[in-house]
């Protein structure tokens, strides 16, 4: 179990993308990507090399501050998060925001879902790519699916995941929301999900209000 892992930044904003955006949250962006997306707008987070190593135990006391100064949840993000075992780090946070309310602090989890998932998240989105797919397991157990869109076959692919988290429904009461969402900045993308929304109503539109509103 990793103990000190590698952190681009942390802070506390509100959660732009999906289900829960609008909402306050503190942010954890951990160092660390091989999907290697073309499109990718952290691509400073891709090698670990370049960030300090932090403890769990310090993260988990910056995210205590954040709950007291109002964050509802904590959004573990990257780089792709779950290149990492996050068991210690959900462990400590889990432990020390129950202080306050007596409530822990919902940990949600972006990841590709490439990897095993660790952490034992209360939210876990999966935002899979065609060119490295996401592991079959992960997709059982997400609440959330967020596709990005710049192409028809993007679109295939969305339907294709969707078909394989719900093929789960029959053995549990999973469902995760579905969510389209445009390329930022991409015409074509912005085109092609509203016309497949508007005809296909499992989906949903989630757009990057952060970028919206020039806020991290
Ligand atoms: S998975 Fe995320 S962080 Fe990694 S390359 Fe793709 S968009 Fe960037």
């Amino acid at each position: 179990m990793a103990t000190k892992l590698p952190i681009v930044e942390t802070f506390q904003s509100i959660q732009g993308e999906g289900a829960h955006a609008g909402r306050s949250a503190f942010f954890i962006r951990l160092a660390s990507c091989k999907v290697g997306c073309s499109w990718c707008d952290t691509k400073e987070s891709w090698s670990s090399q370049n960030y300090p190593l932090q403890t769990v135990d310090n993260l988990a006391k910056d995210t205590v501050i954040a709950k007291k100064q109002g964050a509802s949840f904590l959004v573990i993000t990257g780089g792709e998060p779950l290149h990492h075992d996050l068991t210690s780090l959900c462990e400590a946070i889990r432990n020390s925001t129950l202080s306050i309310n007596k409530e822990h602090m919902p940990i949600h989890i972006e990841t590709s879902g490439v990897d095993q998932l660790s952490g034992s998240p209360d939210w876990l989105t999966v935002s899979p790519k065609k060119h490295f797919p996401p592991k079959k397991e992960i997709l059982k157990v997400c609440q959330e699916i967020k596709v990005v869109i710049h192409t028809k076959d993007d679109l295939q692919f969305a339907e294709e995941i969707a078909k394989i988290a719900m093929a789960q429904k029959e053995t549990t009461s999973h469902q995760p929301l579905l969510f389209l969402q445009p390329g930022w900045g991409d015409k074509e993308g912005k085109n092609l999900t509203i016309e497949y929304i508007i005809r296909n109503s499992q989906w949903r539109l989630s757009l990057q209000t952060h970028k919206w509103l020039e806020i991290d």
